[in-house]
C-alpha cells in the first residue's frame, strides 16, 4: 500500500495563518510591526527565489521585510558594516537579521553569521543560540529542523523512545535536528542515529529506522531497499533535475515501502520558511520586551 503523503505545504499554510493572529495581536500591543531584514549577496537564481519566497511569506502573515542588496564583489569588511548596522538599528526597528547563503567565496561565511546580534539571529547560527539549543534551553530553533519538528508532531508521529536516523550531518540541518530530537521534550526523547559519508553500509542502518530524516543533497539516493516497512520517512533534499525537482529520496519507490512521506516540493521546505516567520516573531517579543 503507498505511504501517507505528508503534506509540508498545507502544514505550514496552517502555522502561517495561526502567526498572522499572532503578529496581528503583537502589533496592537507594541504599536511596532515585527521586521526582519534580508541580505542578499549577488544574484544567484536559487538565492533569489529563496529570498522572494522568503519575503512574500512574511508580507503574508504581516511581518515587514526589507532587503538589502549587495554585489557579488562586496567586501568582507562592507558585508560586516551592514550586519552591525541592522544590529544596531534604532531609528527604525530590524528585529531579525538572515543573511541568505551561500555567501561568495572570498568571504567568511562563519565570520559574517557570528557577527550577527544573538537576539536578532533568526536562522540559529551563532554560536550562542546554537549552545543554548544543544543545552535543552532554546532562544530559537534552526529552521529548517524546526520545521522537521513541527511536521512529525502535528501529523502524530512519535518519536520519543523510537529509533530515529538522520542522514547528514551539516550544520544547518542534520546536526542541529539530531540535537533536536534527542533533546528531552515533545517531539524529542528519540534515540538518533547520525549517519554521513563515512558509515559503513549504509542501508543496514537506514533499514532500522522507524523514522528516516534524509539530508544529504544527492538525488533520488535512498532507495526503498534502504527503508524498512512502515516506516516514517522525511526528505529534506532539493534538486533541479531533467525530470523536475526531486528530494534525497527516491519517491518513486519508497513510497511502495514507507508508512509516511514527504513530497518534494510541499514537504520540508515549505516549513522552513514558516519557522522563519516564527523565530521572526518570536525575535521582536523578546527585544519590544527589553525595551
Ligand atoms: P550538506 O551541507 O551538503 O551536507 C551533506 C551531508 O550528507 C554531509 O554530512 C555528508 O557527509 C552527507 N553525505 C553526503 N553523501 C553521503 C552518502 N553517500 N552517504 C551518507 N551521507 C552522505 O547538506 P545540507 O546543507 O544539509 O543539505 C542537504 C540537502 O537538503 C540539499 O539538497 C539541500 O539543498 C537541501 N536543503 C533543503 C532545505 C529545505 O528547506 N528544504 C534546507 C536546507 C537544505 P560528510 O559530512 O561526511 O561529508
Amino acid at each position: 500500500m503507498a505511504a501517507t503523503i505528508l503534506d509540508g505545504k498545507r502544514l505550514a499554510q496552517q502555522i502561517q495563518a495561526e502567526l498572522t493572529e499572532e503578529v496581528a495581536e503583537f502589533i496592537e500591543n507594541n504599536g511596532v510591526d515585527p521586521t526582519l531584514a534580508a541580505v542578499l549577496v549577488g544574484t544567484d537564481p536559487a538565492s533569489e527565489v529563496y529570498i522572494r519566497n522568503k519575503r512574500t511569506a512574511c508580507e503574508g502573515v504581516g511581518i515587514e521585510s526589507r532587503l538589502h542588496r549587495l554585489p557579488a564583489d562586496v567586501s568582507q569588511d562592507e558585508l560586516l558594516a551592514l550586519v552591525t548596522r541592522l544590529n544596531k538599528a534604532k531609528d527604525e526597528p530590524v528585529h531579525g537579521v538572515l543573511i541568505q547563503l551561500p555567501l561568495p567565496s572570498h568571504i567568511d561565511a562563519g565570520r559574517i553569521l557570528q557577527a550577527i546580534s544573538p537576539l536578532k539571529d533568526v536562522d540559529c547560527f551563532h554560536p550562542e543560540n546554537v549552545g543554548r539549543m544543544v543545552q535543552g534551553h532554546p532562544r530559537f530553533l534552526p529552521c529548517t529542523p524546526a520545521g522537521i519538528q513541527q511536521l512529525l508532531l502535528r501529523n502524530r508521529i512519535e518519536v520519543a523512545g523510537r529509533r530515529v536516523v538522520v542522514v547528514g550531518r551539516s550544520e544547518t540541518v542534520g546536526k542541529p535536528l539530531a540535537i533536536m530530537l534527542m533533546n528531552r521534550g515533545p517531539g524529542a526523547d528519540a534515540t538518533v542515529t547520525v549517519c554521513h559519508s563515512r558509515t559503513v553500509d549504509l542501508p543496514s542502518v537506514t533499514r532500522e529506522a522507524d523514522v528516516l530524516i534524509v539530508a544529504i543533497g544527492k538525488p533520488r539516493f535512498i532507495t526503498a531497499e534502504m527503508v524498512k516497512p512502515g516506516a516514517a520517512v522525511v526528505d529534506v533534499g532539493i534538486h533541479r533535475t531533467d525530470r523536475g525537482l526531486c528530494g534525497d529520496v527516491d519517491f518513486e519507490s519508497v513510497q511502495e515501502v514507507a508508512g509516511q512521506i514527504t513530497p518534494v516540493p510541499g514537504g520540508v521546505g515549505p516549513l522552513t520558511v514558516a519557522m522563519l516567520l516564527e523565530n521572526t516573531l518570536r525575535a521582536a517579543r523578546e527585544q519590544e520586551l527589553a525595551r
